[in-house]
């Protein structure tokens, strides 16, 4: 039998799974058989695939149709979507020091991998040539859309340049892969390497459960009997509400606030001047006159100047709100018998005592009843009232992480409709802050293909005595990453290109932003917000207090906020091409804002990683998707029911499910019946005059 065997040709059989096909449950990948020496050979495999698409469609002889280009390009590259999305998704979620190293050697050579595609000439001329055919193509709406944004997505990568300009954006695609690559990788190291280690006598004004989260932390770092505050916000942040040890709280925030500036080998701001020249020269080379102008082109915002008004608008009544806030905070202070004048590192102290004098709630008195089982299914529960989804929980799921959970994600008839994978819990391995991402996106080009979405969160880890319990603003953000979810779970497009949350920027943030409304509706407080230990809902009394609460610092919010969206616009609106000294910069554009210096920009420079990516002279979008958010909701209002089943089922067709199928303030329009309208968003933030 062997012998007869060994005659046939011989037929490898990949042995590293990355290459192989993936034959768990809904085609989850096999997370415990892959190590990192896997990902180089399955980098360099998916990109001779792709590569020989690419030449395929190029020099084909037959006259381009949208199925021998558009599809086909839609069509290629699977192998390298299927390995660099399980890669770059554990290089957030759970890094080490092997995936860095592999990380930084592929960076440029997947940016100039990235840029020979969309520099082939070959490519550009078939995709041009049916972009002035479009009106004859006979396209559907899809197709058509599809079509005119791959051409403008060519244009705008540089495929109409010449062949020494292409050559210098190649260079500048991957030298900004290498720096990006290096600047999130410096802000990880600060942030795992700074720790301030407590005795319990450092301990004043320390919740139980703050005080157990600084115990484990310690345990977790060896140092059992001990106590340890880190740079992650769900540690450093409640040490900076609750700590009475003023020496303490402004080491902590210092450290905070300088990561990737603390001078050596991590440090970014040299790493940040080259990236925003390069970003420069690249826009100068297609014909803008900044960066900036460049970026926003193609977002609902259009122009730099659109921007500046609508920061601008907000921007004054909340820094007069802001005013009243910290001279209320240096009152609450100074009858405490303090003199010293209000420092960063003191606001979020005072502001504690000062939500607890005027309402009579604090972080302390809410955390109880936001045990995190309960707010995901909170979340769950809305997404099945609003949009029929229901979830299984996968217990035999693989996972990169014992900490991760699985769901099976179905509609009300029990049809599958994707994977949802949430990883809530801080640790050194992540990267800070909270993100949605896909490990398989829903398109339908080549097949239903049902996406698998995964939710990141920094939460403090509970243990047998208490689980995990979330501040407001926690829970919060896990709506929001949940919105997220559900904008790539619901997705229902044709095209791998358009799906999900493939949309601009300044719309992205709808989805996530308008989630966060169905927190603090009356049935999911009721339903979910009960305390850890009683199981009692929380007292109306309660719930009254923080409605009345909500509005609470929102000067200091919104003003944090916004100057890290200026500093991000003026940054990349510089038409100078030398080298920007990034210290000078921001201080000089806040000083000429006129920030109130107790407050400090929400991600200073040197750690901003948003505008590292997709977010570069996109920060204030969020205030933007907010505008649409607030408005969005009211919709739901208007009808009389935070769950109106028309209201629902427009949102979910032209927001949740539309992917990149529609100009966005069309799709907008479509569901809302008009364009936005800003009142509802400066209501909601309490600064309407
Ligand atoms: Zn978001």
């Amino acid at each position: 039998m062997a012998k007869a065997r060994a005659k046939l040709p011989a037929r490898k059989k990949p042995s590293n799974p990355l290459l192989t096909r993936w034959s768990a449950a809904f085609g989850i990948p096999p997370f415990a058989k892959i190590e990192p020496h896997h990902y180089k050979g399955a980098f360099a495999e998916a990109l001779k695939e792709h590569k020989a698409d690419i030449a395929r469609i190029a020099n084909q002889e037959a006259k381009p149709t949208f199925a021998n280009t558009i599809v086909a390009l839609e069509k290629s590259g699977r192998l390298l979507d299927k390995v660099a999305s399980v890669f770059y998704n554990l290089t957030g979620a759970d890094t080490n020091d092997a995936l860095q190293a592999i990380e930084r050697e592929m960076a440029p050579k997947l940016a100039a991998h990235e840029t020979a595609i969309m520099l082939n000439s070959k490519i550009f001329k078939r995709v041009e040539d049916l972009y002035e055919r479009r009106d004859t193509l006979g396209l559907d709406d899809e197709q058509r859309r599809v079509l005119e944004l791959r051409y403008k997505w060519l244009v705008r990568a540089g495929a109409k340049l010449g062949a020494k300009q292409k050559a210098r954006v190649g260079e500048i695609n991957q030298r900004l892969a290498t720096l990006a690559t290096q600047f999130s990788q410096n802000v990880l190291k600060d942030e795992q390497s700074w720790r301030m280690v407590l005795e319990e006598s450092d301990l004043e004004g320390l919740s139980t459960a703050l005080r157990d989260a600084a115990a484990r932390a310690a345990a977790d770092a060896g140092l059992a009997g001990k106590y340890v505050i880190t740079l992650s916000r769900s540690s450093v942040e409640p040490f900076l509400q609750f700590s009475s040890r003023r020496d303490l709280r402004e080491q902590a925030f210092n450290a905070w606030i300088r990561r990737g500036e603390m001078g050596k080998e991590t440090d970014n701001r040299a790493i940040t001047a080259e990236i925003v020249a390069l970003r420069t020269e690249f826009a100068n080379l297609l014909g803008f006159k900044t960066y900036a102008d460049y970026s926003l082109e193609e977002t609902m915002a259009k122009t730099p100047g659109s921007v500046r008004d609508l920061l601008t608008a907000v921007w004054d009544p909340a820094v007069k709100r802001a005013g009243e806030e910290r001279d209320a905070l240096q009152a609450r202070a100074r009858s405490e018998g303090s003199n010293f004048a209000i420092a960063p590192w003191d606001w979020r102290y005072f502001a504690e005592k000062e939500r607890k004098a005027l309402y009579d709630v604090d972080e302390a008195s809410t955390r109880p009843y936001f045990k995190l089982d309960n707010v995901i299914a909170a979340a769950f529960e809305t997404a099945g009232k609003l949009f029929g989804l229901k979830f299984k929980e996968m217990k035999d799921a693989p996972r990169y992480h014992e900490d991760v959970r699985v769901w099976e994600v179905t509609n009300k008839r029990g049809d599958h409709v994707g994977v949802f994978l949430g990883d809530y819990y801080a640790r050194p391995s992540k990267r800070s802050g909270a993100w949605m991402s896909a490990f398989r996106s829903q398109s339908k080009v080549a097949g239903e293909v049902a996406p698998i979405i995964v939710n990141v969160m920094n939460f403090a880890k509970g243990d047998e005595a208490t689980p995990s319990l979330l501040s407001l603003d926690d829970a919060r953000t896990l709506f929001h990453e949940f919105g997220h979810g559900l904008h790539g779970l619901l997705s229902d497009v044709t095209y791998p290109s358009i799906s999900g949350t493939a949309v601009t920027r300044d719309f992205v943030e709808l989805p996530s932003q308008l989630y966060e409304h169905w927190l603090m509706v009356p049935a999911t407080l009721e339903k979910f917000a009960l305390h850890h230990e009683t199981g009692k809902p929380m007292p109306p009394k309660l719930l009254k207090r923080i409605k009345k609460a909500r509005n609470f610092n929102q000067g200091f919010s919104t003003i944090e906020y916004l100057a890290s969206a200026f500093v991000d616009m003026e940054l990349h609106a510089r038409e100078d091409e030398g080298d920007v000294d990034v210290g000078k910069f921001e201080s000089e554009t806040l000083k000429r804002l006129g920030m109130p210096s107790e407050i400090v920009m929400r991600h200073r420079i040197p750690h901003f990683l948003h505008i590292m990516g997709g977010y570069a002279a996109g920060y204030y979008s969020y205030l933007w998707s907010e505008v649409m958010d607030a408005d969005a909701f009211a919709a739901f209002e208007e009808a009389g029911d935070h769950f109106d089943k028309a209201t629902a089922k427009k949102l979910r067709k032209f927001i949740y499910s539309g992917g990149n199928q529609r100009d966005p303030l069309e799709a907008y329009v479509a569901f809302r019946g008009r364009p936005p309208e800003i009142k509802g968003m400066l209501k909601k933030r309490g600064l309407a005059s």
